[in-house]
């Protein structure tokens, strides 16, 4: 079999590298074409001389020159403009998105214009424009694969979508589950960043201990499967054993049940229709495990997640607005400027504070963005 042309978006995150470690394990079906970064060049060199891309793009152009140094021979593009040019190459079959934040939108849309394959986990996009990625896929019958896990889990779960009554989320609760609401008033970055299941990039890990990080999958879960958000449900699991669920019309529920690790989403995603022997990970045992348990969400302690389905509901570029006002928010938590339960309270601010425009333009939806970000540092900073 030929191998497939792969790009990976983000390959030194935590998603990007991975992906990198499932490509390793089965590299008679990869060929990678593209790689990139944004500041870390010193793991991009080393996935250069392992991995050989015939291309890659960094950040910023210090990140290029440093790089053009050591691989004079090589093809370096730098910034947004350089992450949309790796993706107007029409030779690639599949493009893993594993970038974080906004920076993710524009790529992913050149590569489905180009007819590549994506396998998305950058859940900004959807959150962002999910209405324009999707019906672009569609029109180029593009798939879009989730590689977040839960999206992977009722992937993997439905059979014919028509018959499925509702999906249901499953959330760890992240590190603040079972403390009080002055407890999170009172968490430090480190408490926050410590996360009981998963080890993940820094803003993810933030909006995870937020719950945020569930409300931006269950607007990702109505793009991916047009899903009205009345049947979409979150229910608190801490094991992270079962992935997520489906519940069809006649009653039956599938459940996607695993060891809490992404690289099997990752393998998934990739390498679907097929399933292969990657990754080596451990074999679920259920005797072990003992027990499931299951929490509903605590919209009090966790107003993200209910901010994020009233975003959803009313559409538009009320979840451009809540994605930025979160992300700046996050940014700011990470340097110390507000608490934790501050970023709750100043995306409902923001949100307040919005009109929402109905069905925004891709050019729209960036203007809005920017300007919710300059309005919440101002608000952060007064
Ligand atoms: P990380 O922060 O670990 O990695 C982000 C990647 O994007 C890095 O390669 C980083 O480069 C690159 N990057 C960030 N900003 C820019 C920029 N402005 N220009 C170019 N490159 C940039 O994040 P994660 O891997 O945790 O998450 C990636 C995406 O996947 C997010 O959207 C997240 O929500 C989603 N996701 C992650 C999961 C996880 O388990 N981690 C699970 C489900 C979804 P560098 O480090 O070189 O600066
Ligand atoms: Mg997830």
């Amino acid at each position: 079999m030929e191998k497939k042309r792969i790009t990976i978006l983000g390959s030194t995150g935590s998603i990007g590298t991975q992906a990198l470690e499932v490509i390793e394990k089965i590299n008679d079906k990869f060929e990678i074409v593209g790689l990139t970064a944004g500041n870390n060049v010193s793991l991009l060199k080393e996935q250069i001389i392992k991995f050989k891309p015939s291309v890659v793009c960094v950040g910023s152009e210090e990140a290029k020159n440093e790089l053009k140094q050591e691989f004079s021979s090589l093809k370096i593009l730098s910034g947004s403009e350089g992450l949309v040019e790796v993706c107007s190459d029409k030779t690639l079959d599949l493009l893993v998105v594993a970038v974080s934040g906004k920076i993710g939108l524009r790529p992913t849309l050149t590569a489905i214009d180009n007819g590549i394959n994506i396998a998305l986990a950058n859940k900004e996009t959807l959150v962002m424009a999910g209405d324009i990625v999707m019906k672009r896929a569609k029109d180029k019958g593009v798939p879009i694969l989730p590689i977040d896990s839960e999206h992977c889990a009722i992937h993997q779960c439905i059979k014919n979508i028509a018959d499925v009554r509702k999906l249901i989320i499953t959330a760890s609760g992240g590190p603040f589950l079972n403390k009080t609401l002055e407890d999170i008033k009172q968490a430090t970055v480190a408490q926050t960043l410590a996360h009981p299941n998963w080890n993940m990039g820094r803003k993810i890990t933030v909006d995870s201990a937020t719950l945020m990080n569930k409300g931006l999958e269950v607007i990702e879960a109505h793009h991916l499967f047009s899903m009205d958000y009345s049947n979409i449900d979150v229910v608190v699991h801490p094991q992270s054993i079962i992935h997520s669920a489906i519940e069809y019309k006649d009653g039956s529920v599938i459940a996607q049940i695993g060891v809490p690790s992404m690289h099997i989403p990752i393998q998934y995603a990739i390498t679907y229709p097929n399933r292969v022997e990657g990754v080596k990970t451990a074999s679920f045992d259920f005797v072990k495990a003992r027990q499931f348990d299951f929490f509903a969400p605590d919209f009090e302690k966790f107003p993200c997640l209910k901010m994020a389905y009233e975003a959803g509901k009313i559409g538009g570029s009320s979840t451009v607005c809540l994605n930025a006002a979160n992300e700046e928010a996050v940014f700011a938590f990470l340097e110390d400027k507000i608490k934790l339960f501050n970023i709750a309270e100043i995306v409902e601010e923001m949100m307040a504070k919005h009109t929402v425009v109905k069905n925004p333009t891709i050019d729209e939806i960036f203007e809005i963005d920017n300007e919710i970000r300059v309005k919440t540092r101002e608000f952060i900073n007064k």
